[in-house]
């Protein structure tokens, strides 16, 4: 037999990882939902069409990282499994005439996504992403406001000091005129440039300044800025989403080289970093707003923003912070019997139990009583039901397990006591 393992880049969340995934997926609901948000569930493939026109097709996600599907047939369209949220919501946005809803449209999506990088600590090719799209408000004061709950969500979730990392990228009016300022500059230094960036240059420049080679900080360093080049609307703008934060008292840290890598973006482009792990391309969440994207995807002029906040790398963070991920669940009781062979009397009071609303486990191994109370303990129950001689007179034995007290109750009244024991956590059975 072969010995199958989880696709490279991709892993199984085990119960306890699960566990601290929960707790975030229902932090993000929490908070969403505070802020007027509304679930959307998009499908996890879309036409790769969406995304190379709504992601750009020179863009490291579109080029070199999507997970294409191999099609049937000949004549089958080309999907891919998506590598971000933001195209197949704003392609459901268009498909679904949301744009005649009251504007903004405030959606949020949490789930896996997909990209062929290359495996390391904090990248996978399956990730999660907690993601939030408010579509149809110019801003600049819903671009505060979505970087406030993105720091909410982190501060909520445990991670207090998350810097946010700000910038702005100008629009179609200012930034062709950049890009070219840019390109010109980095032509003047080609001999410079380390091949991969040389290869970049022709073909999406912005990138290089987010490059991470150490031998592009000095070119980077001097290269032209977007800030000082930003035509008079998006410096308004940009100097209106400062003063937003400064507002909510939240600080930034203003980064010129924040260009994010997709090419929808326009105007405030922002990240969020955990400090210190600033160098190591370990964003926690990034966003931005894409002011034409709807159109590019074959809607009516519409500007949005959005964010996606990278649930793995929270979950990591969380682990390096020393942040108590919660209690595996335990079940309140386990039904256990003196005679081994007695699984359907089990089975059908753990069942009634059950029915009663009560986490309670039944213990459905063939196996003497020493041994079902231990598996009992092993789980951390709070209670054993016994089940025994009495039970042809209606009763049970109820053992406390934390108290180690046990008395004989009627099985009219279990349900009751086991659920009192529940809501006042108490660890013993009292007498009344
Ligand atoms: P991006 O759209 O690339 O900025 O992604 C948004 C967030 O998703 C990032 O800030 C990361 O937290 C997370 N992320 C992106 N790619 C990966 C990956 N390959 N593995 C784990 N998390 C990722």
């Amino acid at each position: 037999m072969p010995t199958f393992r989880a696709p490279r880049g991709t892993r199984d969340l085990l119960p306890a990882e699960r566990a601290a995934f929960r707790r975030l997926e229902t932090i993000a609901t929490d908070l969403t939902e505070r802020y007027g948000y509304r679930e959307i569930e998009t499908p996890l493939l879309e036409q790769t069409a969406v995304f190379e026109r709504g992601v750009g097709a020179v863009t490291d996600v579109v080029e070199k990282e999507l997970f294409l599907l191999a099609p049937r047939t000949e004549e089958a369209e080309s999907w891919a499994l998506r590598p971000e949220p933001t195209a197949g919501i704003v392609r459901a946005y268009i498909q679904h005439g949301m744009q005649t809803l009251p504007q903004p449209v405030k959606l949020t999506m949490t789930g896996p996504m997909f990209r062929y990088d290359r495996p390391q600590a904090g990248r996978y090719r399956q990730f999660w992403q907690f993601d939030v799209e408010a579509i149809g408000d110019a801003g600049p004061a819903i671009d505060a406001e979505i970087i406030e709950l993105a720091l909410r969500f982190y501060g909520e979730a445990g991670l207090k000091r998350v810097e946010v990392h700000l910038n702005s990228i100008g629009d179609a009016a200012c930034r062709p005129a950049y890009i070219e300022e840019l390109t010109a500059y980095f032509r003047g230094h080609v001999e410079e440039l380390p091949q991969l960036e040389r290869d970049r240059l022709e073909r999406n420049v912005l990138r290089l300044l987010d490059s991470k080679d150490p031998a592009m900080a000095a070119l980077n360093a001097a290269a032209p800025r977007i800030t000082d080049r930003l035509c008079g609307p998006c410096a308004e703008h940009f100097a209106a989403v400062k003063t937003h934060l400064d507002a909510l008292g939240i600080a930034h840290v203003a980064e010129p080289g924040l260009v994010r890598g997709l090419d929808y973006y326009t105007r405030t482009a922002f990240e969020f970093y955990a400090p210190g792990r600033e160098g190591q391309q370990q964003a926690l969440g990034g966003g931005g707003r894409y002011d034409g994207l709807v159109e590019l995807l074959g809607g009516r002029p519409t500007p949005g923003i959005g964010f996606g906040v990278g649930l793995d790398r929270v979950v990591l963070a969380l682990a390096a912070e020393d942040v108590a991920t919660p209690p595996e669940t335990r079940p309140l009781a386990v039904v256990v019997g003196a005679d081994p062979a007695a699984t359907a009397d089990r089975l059908r009071i753990a069942t009634e139990l059950r029915a009663a609303g009560l986490p309670v486990r039944a213990e459905l191994t063939v196996r003497k009583l020493g041994k079902q109370l231990e598996s009992a303990a092993r789980d951390h129950a709070h209670f054993a039901v016994i089940l025994g001689d009495e039970l042809a007179g209606g009763q049970v034995q109820l053992r406390d397990l934390e108290a180690g007290s046990q008395q004989l109750v009627p099985l009219v009244d279990l349900a009751r006591k086991l659920a009192a024991a529940a809501k006042s956590h108490r660890h013993g059975v009292g007498e009344g």
